[in-house]
């Protein structure tokens, strides 16, 4: 093959030195050549291939030193240049040399030595260039930091030359970086990757042994003789850095620690298990820090066998429905059903959903299967009412993937019209998680599934996020509470019991019925029936079960919805959360502070409020803005005063009035008058009318 020849741009005005030049040159290069500056830097840009450059310094147009400037400026400015001098002419060379200028010929030209130097720049400038790649090739721009290649090199290294020590790979990233991304601008991510990467410099820089580097976007990596307190210590401060880095936004990274027990693997391999590890910490608030331990591969290697085999299954009707009965608590007896999956594999029995379903969730399967069921119970039900039994509701569980397919409402209501099954008989359990990721798309899918006939459960309530509050804006038909509260630690189940004793109060107040779930014991039973509970689903009635023990257990039961509501209630409902717009805007025509509250012989509970009590108090709408809640807003004295007045209002039905100081939440102090009223009760409380009345202010106008 050809030696590859370099190029030469000779850049001279008197043509007659051009043709000496060219030449001298020829003999070992190819040559290009330009009359001045200007139209050199022209043909430069146009001819990407020149290696160096022959230059003149007189000449018209744009001399010498200009074209060093510009070229100093220009994506050119590694090119080395050799500047044409006169003999000794000492003034021009330093300038020359101030300007950028490699090297020097003078006049008369040897022609040797103007190709020996022509080609030592050449090749100067060929190992520059060559380094300048390699270094761009190994680090990253953005940071410094060594690159994902360069950092797994050096470990390599590290680990072969240092035998006796026992290395940890620790692997960090933040959590959802995109979002803070995409939240904060670019700039201010990259602006956080630098803080980053200075940190673990710094870190980097006390360390005896040690490779780090920027593994791509916010991975970082880090390489350190194992000492748990050294990692335990840099991940905490590394933690409280980011938190106090931007305090209007928690950045929590995720630290993932692989010891490295066999330095021989691949350096590839161990920062796979730092990132297993890692992975554990997500969406953990507890944990930040995690050690790989051999199971995680193998969950690894469980969720891949599970991916290979899933079409399979689906097709072989492998997935079967089990039935969970659901119990009208006061009559107990089953009132519906959940459908909840079961995988009948044939090696491996029945395996339970919490091993499949968060992988399919992950790949999106979770669609099918999730059809695959609804069509299922579809069937059956439809078997039901061809046996003349006139079925109770039965609901399926729907992952929140499906709330994302455009389709959904057209696809359900296909589904029940094909199998000829009122929409109402097919109850859908959504998790609440999912509604509070994003409770607009929510709210805009539950209100066209409950248009197309559907009713919708809120699964798992009182696990994520969502406070009692937010009970008034979800447009769900029924609450399924998280079994969480029934088997909190002795310290939480006090606290447990009275949540769930205020969710199941404010969801009777809202007319919406409430399932327990997970209750095992006859305690809990108990304590259900005493809160008004209506609906439990638990072992302590019944486990999940296959379709046929299901047929059996329900066979001649008449079954009857739960009448959650006394009609006194009802009637008292229909009053406080007026139906009728008329009472609405009476109440919130009352120009003092009033609101309606329940009381038991425990104490009393707001059910609501009106607009002048909002902003006289000043507490905005919460539901806890009352008395009661204002343990700290009410001296002794005053709560003992308030209680009194509620009591014999409540015991006598009389009305009664009574004087006490609250403090406001900016500390200044009122004097108030308290009227009450007595308006009726239901099984379990007294509704009591209070109006309050600032004695400083002069009522009325
Ligand atoms: P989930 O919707 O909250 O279902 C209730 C889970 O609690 C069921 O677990 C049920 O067997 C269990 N359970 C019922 N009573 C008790 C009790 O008294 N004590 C205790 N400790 N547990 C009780 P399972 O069947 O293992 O299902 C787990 C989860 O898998 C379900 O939680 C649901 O989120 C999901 N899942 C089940 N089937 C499907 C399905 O077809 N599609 C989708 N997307 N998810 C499903
Ligand atoms: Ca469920
Ligand atoms: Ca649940």
């Amino acid at each position: 093959m050809a030696k590859e020849r370099f190029t030469v741009l000779i850049v001279e005005d008197q043509p007659m030195n051009r043709e000496i030049l060219r030449n001298i040159v020829e003999t070992e290069y190819d040559v290009l050549e330009a009359e001045n500056g200007r139209d050199a830097l022209a043909l430069l840009a146009r001819r990407k291939n020149v290696s160096a450059i022959l230059l003149d310094i007189v000449m018209p147009v744009m001399d010498g030193y200009t074209f060093l400037k510009k070229l100093a400026e220009s994506p050119f400015s590694s090119l080395p240049v050799i500047v044409i001098t006169g003999d000794k002419d000492e003034a021009t060379e330093q300038k020359a040399l101030d300007y950028g200028a490699w090297d020097f010929v003078s006049k008369p030209y040897q022609p040797n030595i103007l190709l020996l130097r022509l080609k030592n720049v050449i090749v100067r400038s060929q190992y520059y260039l060559i380094s300048e790649m390699q270094y761009a090739y190994e680090h990253d721009t953005l940071t410094g930091l060594c690159n994902r290649a360069r950092f797994f090199a050096d470990t390599r290294k590290l680990l072969d030359s240092h035998p006796g020590i026992r290395f940890a790979l620790m692997r960090m990233d933040i959590d959802q970086f995109h979002i803070f991304n995409s939240y904060w601008g670019e700039e201010e991510g990259n602006r956080l990757l630098r803080y980053m990467a200075d940190e673990l410099r710094r870190f980097a820089g006390t360390q005896e042994f040690c490779t780090y580097g920027r593994i791509n976007a916010d991975t970082f990596c880090l390489c350190i003789p194992y000492d748990a307190d050294v990692i335990e210590r840099y991940a905490e401060a590394t933690r409280r850095g980011l938190a106090d880095y931007n305090r209007n936004y928690l950045i929590e990274p995720s630290f993932g620690v692989y010891i490295i027990t066999h330095p021989e693997i691949k350096i590839e391999a161990m920062f796979e298990c730092a990132m297993l590890a890692a992975k554990e910490c997500k969406g953990s608030f507890i944990t930040h820090l995690r050690y790989y331990q051999p199971e995680m591969n193998e969950k690894v290697l469980r969720e891949q066998h599970i991916v290979n085999e899933m079409q399979h299954a689906l097709d072989a009707e492998e997935f079967v429905v089990y039935l969970q009965p659901k119990y009208n608590l006061r009559s107990e007896t089953p009132y519906g059903a959940e459908a909840l999956i079961r995988w009948k594999h044939p090696e491996r029995g029945l395996v339970s959903p919490g091993e499949f379903i968060p992988v399919f969730e992950r790949n999106g399967f979770i669609g099918k299967v999730d059809y695959y069921m609804w069509e299922k119970v579809c069937a059956l039900l439809r078997r039901w009412i061809d046996q003349g039994v006139e079925p109770a509701p039965v609901s399926v569980n729907m992952s929140r993937v499906n709330l994302y397919n455009p389709n959904l409402i057209a696809m359900l209501t296909e589904l029940v019209h094909r199998y000829g099954i009122p929409p109402r008989l097919l109850n859908l359990e959504l998790t609440e998680s999912a509604y509070m990721e994003n409770p607009s798309v929510m709210e805009k899918a539950i209100l066209g599934l409950q248009k197309a006939g559907f009713i919708i459960l809120m699964d798992d309530f009182g696990s994520g996020y969502s406070s009692l509050n937010t009970l008034k804006n979800i447009p769900v038909d029924v609450l399924k509470i998280d079994m969480k509260f029934l088997s909190g630690e002795a310290a939480a189940a006090g606290r447990n019991e009275c949540i769930l004793a205020s969710v199941i109060r404010m969801a009777g107040w809202l007319e919406i019925p409430v399932i327990m779930e997970g209750v095992e014991t006859q305690n809990q039973v108990e304590f259900l029936k005493s809160i008004g509970c209506g609906y439990v689903q638990g072992y302590y009635f019944a486990k999940p079960m296959p379709v046929a023990d299901y047929e059996a257990l329900v066979r001649g039961v008449q079954q009857i919805p739960a009448q959650s509501l006394s009609d006194n209630h009802r009637a008292m409902t229909e009053t406080i959360w007026s139906a009728s717009p008329q009472i609405n805007l009476l109440f919130n025509s009352i120009r003092q502070p009033a609101g309606i509250y329940e009381f038991d012989n425990g104490g009393f509970h707001t059910l609501r409020v009106n607009a002048s009590f909002n902003s006289f108090f000043g507490y905005g709408e919460s539901i806890s803005s009352d008395l009661e809640s204002a343990g700290s807003r009410l001296s002794t004295q005053s709560l003992q005063t308030v209680l009194a007045a509620f009591r014999k209002t409540a015991e006598t039905r009389e009305s009664s009035r009574c004087d006490y100081v609250q403090l406001r939440p900016d500390g200044s102090k009122i004097s108030l008058r308290l009227d009450l009223q007595y308006w009726g009760a239901n099984e379990k409380a007294k509704i009591l009318f209070a109006l309050f009345t600032d004695l400083q202010q002069p009522v009325g106008r």
